[in-house]
């Protein structure tokens, strides 16, 4: 079978989180049954029908009703094979024990909850709306019905997170019953509440503190870095996400949904109207040989486990340690990446600065 994804995005959210700029609207009942149908006619067009992996992703997915959801999972369900991961992405707010027996049905595995953090007041501030409670409940629901594959996503660097409460988010999140945790550095982008309030992102050197911290006590917690942002327990990484790290083809459906088929990448419009008028793709990019190889090394080298040079060679035709020499050379004197078994890695310790690493080596 391929390792080829497949990524279904469902757009619709119960409200707008404060930092958010993906490709969401606000839910509403009138929309559903359209844009559903539109997902299945995307898939059946793309003439596609075997995935190694499934993941369903927002918006809030979870934000549909019990019907919409049944209706998504069995326009997927020819496409699950058994044994393959499933994800599904929710917030605590609306993933309720009846859909969660319904993903279960339906052989969704794997669940990915937006926590972000345990602090009401922050919450507030997201504009978001759980407490420790819900939280508890709804892992507990998921674990009862046989969905043990779980990860919460954590943020930091928020307006008035202090490292005390951060401590206070890692001791908690830590202590949950979930296998993977996925971590964010607050970003201010244009277009978002956070922007319109003029917030301000924390200094870099606070933002180096926070992640140095979170690396440490993930560890010690045992939950390990396997890319530079997510944390699992040994087995437990995202299959779905490490195709994207590993440059491997993914088929994406949905609102400003990205597809990477052969030697091309496309985008989905991020238009609601459009998109339901079968006007889809946007955006349509064919990567020369080049382009081609910088993603293989942009992407792989997010991961502990580097990228391939046999691998490289294979893909491109090219040795990649003859390619870079000098940079890599020069990279590798300074202790920023090693070559270990075949593999050229980022050391451990230098992931945090893995922007400038890939500056130095590709341009
Ligand atoms: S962060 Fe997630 S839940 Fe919040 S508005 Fe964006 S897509 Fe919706």
């Amino acid at each position: 079978m391929s390792n080829r994804g497949l990524y279904v995005h469902i757009p619709f959210c119960s409200h707008i989180c404060s930092y958010c700029d993906f490709a969401k609207y606000i839910y509403d009942e009138k929309f559903i049954s359209s844009y559903l149908d539109n997902l299945e006619k995307e898939i059946l067009d793309s003439n596609l029908d075997s995935f190694s992996s499934i993941y369903v992703g927002g918006g809030t997915p979870s934000s549909l009703s019990e019907k919409e959801l049944e209706r998504l999972l069995t326009i997927l369900k020819p496409y699950h094979k058994e044994n393959n991961s499933f994800a599904f992405e929710a917030n605590f707010e609306n993933l309720t024990l009846e859909k969660i027996k319904i993903l279960k049905q339906y052989g969704v595995n794997r669940v990915s909850l937006g926590l972000q953090t345990f602090n009401q007041d922050l919450l507030k501030k997201l504009n978001r709306y759980h407490d420790e409670e819900k939280i508890h409940e709804v892992i507990n629901n998921l674990i009862n019905e046989g969905i043990t594959d779980i990860n919460c996503d954590l943020i930091y660097g928020l307006p008035g997170q202090d490292f005390k409460i951060l401590e206070e988010d890692v001791k908690k999140i830590t202590s949950l019953p979930i296998t993977h945790i996925s971590t964010y550095a607050l970003s201010v982008v244009p277009h978002t509440m956070f922007y319109i309030k003029k917030v301000e992102e924390v200094d870099q050197e606070v933002y180096r503190e926070y992640y140095d911290y979170i690396v440490k006590t993930l560890k010690e917690k045992g939950f390990n870095r396997y890319e530079v942002s997510n944390f699992s327990k040994p087995g437990y990484e995202s299959k779905h996400n490490l195709l994207y790290w590993r440059n491997e083809e993914y088929l994406g459906v949905g609102l400003g949904a990205a597809s990477y088929i052969g030697n091309k990448r496309y985008s989905n419009t991020k238009s609601l109207t459009q998109y339901l008028k079968g006007e889809r793709v946007k955006d349509e990019e064919t990567l020369t040989k080049e382009d081609q190889e910088f993603y293989f090394l942009m992407l792989g080298l997010r991961l502990e486990e580097g990228v391939s040079i046999d691998r490289f060679k294979k893909l491109y035709n090219e040795d990649l340690l003859v390619k870079y020499q000098d940079k890599i050379k020069e990279l590798e004197e300074r202790r920023l990446v090693q070559l270990k078994d075949g593999r050229l890695i980022v050391t451990k310790e230098n992931l945090f600065i893995l922007d400038y690493i890939l500056q130095k080596l590709l341009f």
